[in-house]
């Protein structure tokens, strides 16, 4: 083929120049992305070639090379695996994967250059970084499987080519970097050993290093010992969960996770353990600090690495994890398995699905552990919690272990603190039997609600649901110790002891008769508004509020179903009035369009309470102003 010439795509060009002109300190990651690339290379041959024999004809001894060449300025990374062809060149060095574009360039733009090379290895753009150190790249590369070589090679200037090429070497890549002026000191073996054992030890294939040409005025003697050196692999290339977890630095673990996950912070959590019994197998787990951005996009890459018998056999293996653990990382190495399965095949795989779930006891109790680590655990919840709750809904044999796990504000709570369930029933007074709840969309709209003052004024916390599961999950919460769970906006509810309820039940069928007249007028005016008007039992200082129906459909379900195309008729609620209030006896004693307008502005008054806007808004603020001109 001719040389071919090909501009870089937008955002690649954006980067390019960022990385180039980035003051950035860590330079030296980018040895780390290009090993983790040759690593993942011949990880793909060696899979493929499980079914695809001719595609390891040549016998290799899987291995990757550092190869300096101190005059030359060069440093040159090869490995024996997979290899491109010009289209895959095109491909993969050209465009950064569309469905990580958009992300990419969002982050980029909150987070700003500092942050660069994290994001890089973040989306999947490691390649890059080497330009943080070359000023020139050339890769040379035969496919396997394939017939020629090709050479893509670029000095930035928002341009790359493709072209012919030759590989001696047979199947693989080759990376030189023509290193700038400054960044020579990746030419030195101590430096790039070093490297290689902070960042890329536990890489599977020997790493070796090889000085290319004559070292100048270097003597016999020192020649020997170097070639002596450069002989013995720079890694030790031990698979880190085969390890005791003592014999292990926290830094290797921590390398590892980065490796496996590009996320630039240090895990939460380690969790190596083997499982033992009806599968043997070895597990190295981590739980994140933070959530990824994807955790709640339906194509998120979800689950663990899986080896079987060393051999890698694909990562994102979702069906070693249940949903609601998504976020939890790691690897899974288990020799009961074949070597020879398909993704399908293990999606129903007997010994995966025992796997699973001893992968899934482990992090639950790992978790309960976690709990009683206070802040820890809050800054968990905070990232994972919401995923967690999914967990009582699509996992029955877990739920009330899951339960337990799970945290929410309050009413009576500070913003932003959340408690345990069982820290509520500890707190709730004798006489209260189930466990109260309402929904928001915010905590403080919540705590400001007037369908909770008479659960307050009796000395009930109320749980604050105001993450956009909670309301779907009401339902499989079903009850936790015994108790109900039940919304303090709904139905038919009541606050105090027997005797006390009693009492106001009394009370109250004595106000609805004194208030029988109001009642009916008011029904007939907002008849298109509400489905009823009564006495209310849960409020103590506001004149009235709107409570659903006890079997009314949540909103957040009118809302689902709605998208989804159903007609779902619009749901009416509720007015519950407060007898006791003196503006309700006001307007008891109105009559005709009086009574009638402060029916509608009452009305009005409560959606406005709950944070709901009012059906007509310029009619409430003409009703207002005639008010206040009286
Ligand atoms: P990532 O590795 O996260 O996908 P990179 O920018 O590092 O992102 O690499 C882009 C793509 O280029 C890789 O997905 C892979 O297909 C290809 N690639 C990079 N290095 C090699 C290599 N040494 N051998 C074969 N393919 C490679």
């Amino acid at each position: 083929m001719e040389t071919k010439t090909n501009q870089f795509k937008a955002e690649i060009a954006e980067m390019l120049d960022l990385v180039v002109n980035s003051l950035y300190s860590k330079k030296e990651i980018f040895l780390r992305e290009l090993i983790s690339n040759a690593s993942d290379a011949i990880d793909r041959a060696k899979y493929l070639s499980l079914t695809q024999k001719d595609l390891a004809a040549d016998n290799p001894q899987w291995r990757i090379e550092i190869a300096v060449d101190k005059a030359a300025g060069t440093m040159t990374i090869a490995d024996n695996g997979i290899g491109m062809d010009a289209a895959d060149l095109e491909q993969n060095l050209g465009t950064i994967a569309s469905s990580g574009t958009k992300a990419f360039r969002q982050a980029l733009k909150e987070k700003g250059g500092e942050a660069l090379p994290e994001l890089i290895g973040q989306f999947g753009v490691g390649f890059y970084a080497a330009f943080m150190v070359a000023d020139k790249v050339r890769v040379v590369t035969k496919k396997r499987g394939g017939e020629a070589a090709f050479a893509w090679e670029s000095d930035l200037g928002g341009s790359y080519t493709i072209a012919d090429a030759e590989r001696p070497e047979g199947f693989g890549t080759s990376i030189t970097l023509h290193l700038r002026e400054e960044q020579r000191e990746y030419l030195d073996y101590w430096r790039v050993s070093d490297l290689v054992k902070k960042y890329s030890d536990f890489i599977a294939y020997p790493i070796s290093f090889r000085t290319i040409g004559a070292v100048d005025g270097e003597k016999e003697e020192d020649k020997k010992r170097r070639e002596e050196r450069e002989a013995k692999p720079l890694n030790t290339q031990i698979a880190l969960w085969k390890r005791q977890k003592k014999d292990v630095k926290n830094e290797e673990y921590e390398e590892f996770y980065k490796h496996l996950t590009h996320d630039y912070d240090a895990p939460a959590e380690t969790i190596p353990f083997s499982g033992e019994g009806a599968v043997e197998f070895k597990a190295l787990l981590f739980l994140p600090k933070k959530a990824s951005m994807d955790l709640f996009m339906p194509n998120q890459k979800r689950g663990l690495s899986l080896y079987v018998r060393n051999v890698f056999i694909g990562d994102d293996m979702e069906m070693l994890l249940p949903p609601w653990l998504r976020f939890v990382k790691g690897v899974v190495d288990s020799s009961d398995l074949p070597l020879n399965v398909s993704r399908e095949m293990l999606q129903d795989d007997a010994v995966v699905a025992k796997i699973k779930s001893a992968v899934t006891a482990k992090l639950l109790s790992t978790l309960e552990d976690m709990k009683k680590k206070g802040e820890k655990y809050d800054e968990f919840f905070a990232s994972f919690g919401a995923v967690l709750k999914e967990g009582v809904h699509t996992d029955w044999t877990n739920a009330d272990r899951i339960k337990k796990l799970l945290k929410y504000p309050t009413a009576r709570g500070e913003a932003g603190k959340r408690i345990f369930l069982e820290d509520y029933v500890k707190a709730m007074p004798s006489d209260q039997k189930d466990i109260y709840y309402i929904c928001a969309e915010r905590e403080e709209d919540a705590r400001r609600a007037p369908q909770i003052e008479n659960a307050r004024r009796h000395g009930c916390d109320v749980l604050i649901f105001c993450d956009p599961v909670d309301e779907y999950l009401t339902e499989s919460l079903r009850e936790f110790d015994g108790r109900k769970f039940v919304d303090v906006a709904r139905g038919e509810v009541q606050f105090g002891s027997e005797a006390e309820q009693k009492a106001e039940k009394e009370q109250n069928e004595k106000a609805a008769g004194e208030l029988k007249d109001l009642i009916e007028a008011v029904k007939k005016t907002l008849a298109d508004a509400v489905a009823d008007v009564r006495v209310s039992t849960r409020l103590a200082d506001s004149p009235c509020c709107l409570v659903a129906r006890e079997y009314a459909l949540p909103p957040s379900m009118v809302r689902m179903m709605r998208a989804m195309k159903q007609e779902v008729p619009d749901e009416k609620r509720i007015l519950e009035l407060n007898a006791s209030h003196p503006l309700v006896k006001k307007i008891a004693a109105m009559a005709g369009e009086e009574q009638a307008d402060a029916a509608r502005m009452i009305y009005d008054a409560a959606l406005i309470a709950e944070g709901s806007p009012v059906a007509d808004g310029s009619r409430f603020v003409k009703a207002l102003c005639a008010l206040m001109m009286k």
